[in-house]
């Protein structure tokens, strides 16, 4: 048996269109443009390649996109200065510092200068402690959109069995969290867990954020499970350019698994969807509006 392949592609483009029909109702019937404000500090390839693309289908959803890139050596206190400066502009609805920032500025400080209203990345500890206690929450992006895969498989999470690999702020802990607002029986596994294979072998769900290249193998796997792979590492390929794996060894997953998604063409498309997704719950709820459809 081969695994049903869970194609991010297509499940993120169905999300930023419904996205894109709420963002022209919520304009028709109360005047409201929903704006992005994402700020890159220095010039990190890789964040710039994010950037840009956030910019674009903010745009694209017909939402307002602002970009603010600030230098490697800007100051903390300028930084703080451009959050503070957003978080009273009424244009702007969601803000996103792109992590990480430059050595020498302190990560935690710029996130905890953000208006946990207009926190889009849903890493303010007001969010954090607000998902953590089961109350409404702007939630991560990345945790958000693997719940939204696994529902393309199974209509309800309830009583399953599910692992998650990796316990960071951004991905493993607020994954548990959304994992158990859908009723899951949920074990979170890290560096120190003993036994990871036979862990992974009990669970129906199996969340891998660990950021190690095909780590989780597919004879670990439950017959049947399906499988979510946050990781993104790129390795060396014979001809010296590179190729991205995840964190789960696909080939083998695809033999045991009953659902897995690729690396890449899998979570990673629904990062930047549920960040306009979040975006427009920030807007209407900053205006007072019932949550939107998406
Ligand atoms: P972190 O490095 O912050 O966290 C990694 C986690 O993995 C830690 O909790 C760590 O445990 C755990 N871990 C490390 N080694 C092992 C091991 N041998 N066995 C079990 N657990 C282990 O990474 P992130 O959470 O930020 O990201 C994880 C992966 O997801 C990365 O590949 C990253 O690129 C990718 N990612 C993808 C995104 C997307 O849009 N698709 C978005 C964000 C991240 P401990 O806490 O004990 O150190």
């Amino acid at each position: 048996m081969t695994a049903r392949i869970i194609d991010g592609k297509v499940i993120a483009a169905e999300l930023r269109a419904r996205v894109a029909d709420e963002v022209a109702r919520v304009k028709r019937e109360h005047n409201l443009v929903p704006g992005l404000a994402v700020v890159l500090v220095g010039s990190d390839p890789a964040s710039e390649v994010y950037v840009r693309s956030k910019h674009t289908q903010t745009q694209v959803a017909g939402m307002a996109s602002f970009e603010h890139k600030l230098p490697a050596d800007v100051s903390q206190a300028d930084l703080l200065a451009l959050v503070a400066k957003l978080n009273r502009d009424p244009a702007v609805h969601g803000i996103l510092v792109q992590l990480p920032l430059p050595k020498g500025l302190n990560t935690e400080a710029v996130v905890n200068a953000i208006d946990p209203a207009k926190d889009v990345d849903g890493l303010h500890p007001n969010n954090a402690g607000r998902l953590a206690g089961g109350f409404e929450a702007l939630s991560p992006c990345t945790p958000l959109g693997c719940i939204i895969l696994t529902k393309s498989v199974h209509a309800s999470l309830e009583g399953m069995n599910a692992i998650v690999i990796g316990r960071s702020n951004l991905v493993g802990r607020p994954l548990v969290q959304l994992l158990l607002n859908e009723n899951a029986t949920v074990t979170i596994a890290h560096s120190r867990s003993r036994d990871l294979p036979g862990l992974v072998k009990r669970a129906d769900l199996v969340y891998a954020a660990v950021g190690k290249s095909e780590m989780v193998r597919g004879d670990w796997l439950k017959p049947g499970a399906t499988v979510i792979d946050v990781g993104i590492n790129r390795i060396p390929k014979d001809d010296g350019k590179t190729r991205l794996v995840g964190d789960v060894a696909y080939q083998e997953g695809l033999a045991v698994a009953g659902a897995i998604t690729p690396v890449p063409g899998g979570v990673g498309q629904m990062t930047v969807a549920c960040l306009l997704v979040n975006t427009l719950r920030a807007a209407c709820a900053i205006a007072g509006l019932p949550k939107p459809a998406v």
